[in-house]
């Protein structure tokens, strides 16, 4: 990193090309970096549950008389197994997006047809917590883009918002449109995230609570599933919070005109 600096101030003083080049190595070593510190970051994740598996299984083997101590290892795996599946299925999600820019497979989607799907899938989750949903504020609207791609957007918002708030709460989803933009706010009453969190929760395997949040489930890569796909279409997604008080997650997303119904335009995504 050292290095290119230097040749970057050299390169200042010298001639064109040389910064020309200098600033394409700067930029390889960083996308380099970016993606050494992916696979080791992945790799550690992975080794979590790996083990807990081997050892679950080590468990069972050594207590095959015991019935209930079967039982409880056996469930336990399951768990285990199911966050490996997660987690594996997060990550190719996320390889895949970072491998492009722009949504591959657009049309004109409904917002309100993403938004019933996503809050559709969450809904098991919060009536296990008796948390009810509060969807308005929105007539219809498009955009261009992928279908699935934003329903887990918006799952992964909605998830992470009952995942977050404790029971006999309520999640908010309104939407509204202004200047060419749809604004869709999810809002929770749930424990919120600190100001120094805030900035860093879309990092990839960031947790606010590293230890709470493993015991909840999620794999530390959503938001940053959320903003890749959001940036693909176009928009961005912004974060308030309050300690105590919740969270409102916005994602902004140009409005495509003529609403649902409309064609598909030739160009490429707005
Ligand atoms: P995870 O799978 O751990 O939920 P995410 O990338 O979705 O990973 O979120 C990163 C972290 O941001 C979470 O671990 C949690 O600490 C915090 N977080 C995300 N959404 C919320 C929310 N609605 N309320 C409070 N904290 C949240």
């Amino acid at each position: 990193q050292g290095t290119i600096v230097l040749q970057v101030r050299v390169a200042l003083l010298g001639e064109e090309y040389i910064l020309l080049l200098a600033d394409d190595r700067t930029e390889i070593t960083r996308t380099e970096a970016v993606r050494n510190d992916f696979v080791a970051n992945v790799s550690h994740e992975l080794k979590t549950p790996v083990g807990a598996i081997s050892l679950l299984a080590e468990a069972l083997e050594a207590s095959a008389e015991d019935e209930d101590a079967v039982r409880r290892f056996a469930r336990r795996t399951h768990t285990e197994a199911a966050r490996l599946a997660a987690l594996v299925q997060d990550i190719i999600e996320l390889s895949r997006l970072q491998g492009t820019d722009v949504v591959q497979q657009g049309q004109a989607v409904d917002l309100n047809t993403v938004i019933a799907e996503a809050v559709d899938r969450a809904r098991l989750a919060a009536e296990s917590k008796n948390i009810s949903f509060v969807v308005g504020g929105h007539a219809d609207r498009a955009v261009y883009g992928d279908p699935h791609l934003l329903v887990t957007a918006f799952r992964n918002l909605i998830d992470n918002a009952v995942r977050y708030s404790p029971e006999n709460t309520r999640i908010g989803i309104g939407t509204n449109s202004a200047d060419g933009l749809i604004n869709i706010a999810v809002t929770d009453q749930g424990e919120g995230i600190s100001a120094e969190d805030q900035d860093r929760v879309f990092e990839r395997f960031y947790r606010a609570d590293a230890a709470r949040s493993r015991h909840t489930g999620g794999t530390g890569l959503g938001l940053s599933i959320v903003k890749h796909i959001v940036a693909n279409h176009g928009g961005e997604v912004t974060l308030w919070s309050q300690p105590g008080r919740g969270s409102t997650f916005t994602v902004r997303l140009p409005e495509m005109e003529g609403g649902p119904g409309a064609e598909v335009p030739e160009a490429e995504v707005p």
